[in-house]
């Protein structure tokens, strides 16, 4: 009984081992295109890609100063003042910062942004703790040394539905939950050529490992949230899909650089919605497959 438990416990050993290493070179993998330069171009009217490859981040531009949303790491702010001068922008004229989430990989250099623009830091009720506490009050990784990031004051908060406007653009905020408890999507209205397009910068459910979606201790909600969050993006209407990472959206398999601007390249409702039914597939089985568990 002693060896055959002892057997069980190396094997358990061995399989935590398998995971961290597997889980290790996917996020290796992963790093690479987080830090991976990517030059900034114009998406669709006075909304701009300032990101890096893979992590999105949007200079929306006005007469009356600009909204700059989603960050990525601690050490993307330099990229990010160099694409906003590379098109012909001032970071001191970014009067609004703000995130989709409170996850060190779209906000950790906020803090710096903000030294360097002197905006506003206005975020998602709740994520505001996120952002406050540099990532300490996560669900999920607040004990996660690595997923930590600079702390920074938060000026304003919204709810869901709540509408951010500056110099005639309006972003309406929509409280998409789930993967952070304030995990948010933007909608906008963007004119051209005489059409009206709808744009969508959504937040997308997907859960991280880890996560146990039938509830975690310190986010009880978090189930019925999910749900929510995939009942409501089925019910949007967008034509432009943008999203927190580019691979969300397939930007790379829509835009290389230097390809001319296309106001419809982005135009991808179908798109969008089979995104969203994917990762709902996604959270159906792993609810299920937590409730056999139990
Ligand atoms: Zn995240």
């Amino acid at each position: 009984m002693l060896s055959m438990s002892r057997s069980v416990r190396a094997l358990a050993a061995l399989a935590v081992l398998t995971c961290a290493l597997v889980a290790h070179s996917r996020i290796n993998a992963q790093n690479a295109d987080w830090t991976r330069p990517f030059p900034p171009f114009k998406l669709i009217g006075n909304v701009y890609w300032v990101g890096g490859y893979d992590l999105s981040t949007y200079l929306i531009t006005t007469p009356q100063g600009h909204i700059l949303i989603n960050t990525g790491l601690a050490e993307s702010a330099p990229a990010i003042k160099a694409s906003v001068e590379q098109l012909g922008f001032k970071m001191s004229d970014v009067k609004i910062l703000t995130a989709t989430h409170g996850h060190f990989d779209h906000v950790a250099a906020i803090a710096d942004l903000k030294k360097m623009t002197g905006a506003s830091l206005v975020i998602s009720e709740r994520d505001k703790d996120l952002l406050e506490t540099g990532g300490a009050a996560d669900f999920r990784w607040g004990d996660t040394a690595s997923a930590r990031f600079p702390t920074v004051k938060v000026d304003r908060t919204f709810k869901d539905g709540e509408q951010i406007s500056l110099g005639g653009t309006t972003l309406t905020t929509h409280l998409q939950a789930g993967h952070t408890k304030g995990a948010t999507s933007f909608t906008t209205e963007v004119q051209e050529n005489g059409k009206t397009y709808r744009v969508g910068i959504v937040n997308m459910g997907s859960i991280n490992p880890g996560v146990t979606v039938t509830g975690m201790p310190k986010y009880s909600g978090i189930k019925d949230d999910y749900a929510r969050t995939f009942a409501a993006q089925k019910a949007m209407k967008i034509d432009v899909f943008l999203s927190s990472h580019a691979s969300q959206f397939k930007m790379h398999d829509k835009y290389k650089p230097g390809d001319s601007y296309n106001p419809d390249r982005f135009v991808d409702p179908a798109g969008f919605l089979k995104e969203v039914s994917e990762l709902e597939k996604a959270y159906l089985a792993q609810v299920a497959k937590e409730q056999a568990g139990k």
